[in-house]
C-alpha cells in the first residue's frame, strides 16, 4: 500500500432521534381522561419514538381506556400487544411520527446515489463535492478485491497522482470562492464512484424498516447491505418493540440480512 493509502471503513453514527415533551404528554392525557393509563403505560416504554407512536395510534380511537369512547369495549393494555397489533395489521402511517437521524461516514457516492433513491420519510444533507476539494482520495476496498488489494491501490495512486496533476495547473490563491467552487466540481469528474464521502440521513420508522429491508436483502449492493446492516443493529437494540419482528441471517459474505415478518407496514 502507498504511503497515502489508509484503510477505511463506512461509518454509521446514530446522531438523533425523536423524544417526548413530558409536560405536553400529561396536557394531552389531562384532555383525554387518560392519566391512568399515562402512569401504567410509563412502565412499559423504554423510549421516546415508541411511547410518541403509541400515543398517537391510541388518540385515533381514544383507545387510553374502557369508556373513553363508548364504541371501544377493550383495549391492548401494554404497548408490546398495541405495537405488535400495528405491525401485523400494517397500520404503518404512525411510525411516520417517530425519526431517527444518523451520519453515514466513509461511504461512497455508489453508496449515497442508492440511499437517495429511498425519497418517502427521509431527510438528506450530503456533503458537496463541489465545495470540498478532497485533499487525499480515500476509498473503502470491498471485500471482492482484497485479492487483488495491491493492483487497487496503485490504480487509486495513479488517479490521485492525475487529480493533482491537474489541480496543480491552476492558482487557487487568486480566485474568488465561485471560481474555486467551479474548478472543484471540474475536477471531480476524474474521481472515482468509490471515493469516500459523508451523507446525514434522517428517516421515520415505517421509512427504517423498509430501506432495512431492501437494503440488507443478499440482492442488493454489498455496501449498503453493510451499512444498513448497522442501522438494524441500532434500530434493534434501540427500538425493541418496533423491530422486533425482524431475524438477523448471517450471509456468507460476512454481512447480515435483517427481514421483518410484516413488511412495508
Ligand atoms: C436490489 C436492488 C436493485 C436495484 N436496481 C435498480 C436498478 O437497476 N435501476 C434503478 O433505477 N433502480 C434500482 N433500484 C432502486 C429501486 O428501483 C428503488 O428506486 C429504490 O429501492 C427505492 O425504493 P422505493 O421505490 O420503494 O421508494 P421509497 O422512496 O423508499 O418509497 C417507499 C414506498 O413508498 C411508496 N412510494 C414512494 N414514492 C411513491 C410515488 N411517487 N408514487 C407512489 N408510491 C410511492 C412505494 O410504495 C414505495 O415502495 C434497486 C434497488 C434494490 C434494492
Amino acid at each position: 500500500m502507498g504511503t497515502n493509502m489508509k484503510p477505511i471503513e463506512p461509518l454509521v453514527i446514530k446522531l438523533a432521534e425523536t423524544r417526548i415533551d413530558e409536560e405536553g404528554l400529561r396536557q394531552l392525557a389531562d384532555f383525554y381522561g387518560a392519566q391512568d393509563w399515562l402512569r401504567r403505560a410509563r412502565q412499559f416504554q423504554s423510549n421516546g419514538a415508541e411511547f410518541l407512536i403509541e400515543v398517537a395510534g391510541r388518540s385515533c380511537y381514544r383507545s387510553f381506556g374502557i369508556g373513553l369512547n363508548p364504541n371501544v369495549t377493550k383495549i391492548r393494555e401494554s404497548s408490546k400487544d398495541y405495537l405488535t397489533n400495528v405491525l401485523e395489521k400494517g397500520d404503518g402511517s404512525i411510525l411516520e411520527h417517530a425519526t431517527v437521524t444518523f451520519a453515514f461516514l466513509n461511504v461512497s457516492r455508489i453508496f449515497t446515489h442508492e440511499l437517495v433513491r429511498h425519497r418517502a420519510g427521509t431527510a438528506i444533507s450530503q456533503e458537496s463535492l463541489r465545495y470540498v476539494r478532497p485533499r487525499d482520495i480515500e476509498l473503502w476496498l470491498p471485500g471482492d478485491l482484497e485479492p487483488v488489494s495491491g493492483k487497487f491501490h496503485e490504480a487509486i495512486q495513479e488517479i490521485t497522482k492525475h487529480y493533482h496533476d491537474l489541480e496543480a495547473q491552476f492558482n487557487w490563491d487568486k480566485m474568488t470562492f465561485e471560481q474555486k467552487k467551479r474548478l472543484t466540481s471540474a475536477l471531480r469528474r476524474i474521481l472515482p464512484d468509490g471515493i469516500a464521502t459523508s451523507i446525514v440521513w434522517t428517516g421515520n420508522h415505517r421509512t427504517i424498516r423498509w430501506v432495512i429491508e431492501m437494503r440488507t436483502d443478499p440482492s442488493a449492493e454489498v455496501e449498503i447491505r453493510k451499512v444498513f446492516g448497522k442501522v438494524a443493529e441500532i434500530c434493534i437494540r434501540d427500538y425493541p418493540l418496533l423491530y422486533a419482528d425482524f431475524t438477523c441471517k448471517e450471509l456468507a459474505d460476512g454481512t447480515r440480512q435483517y427481514a421483518p415478518k410484516f413488511s412495508k407496514v
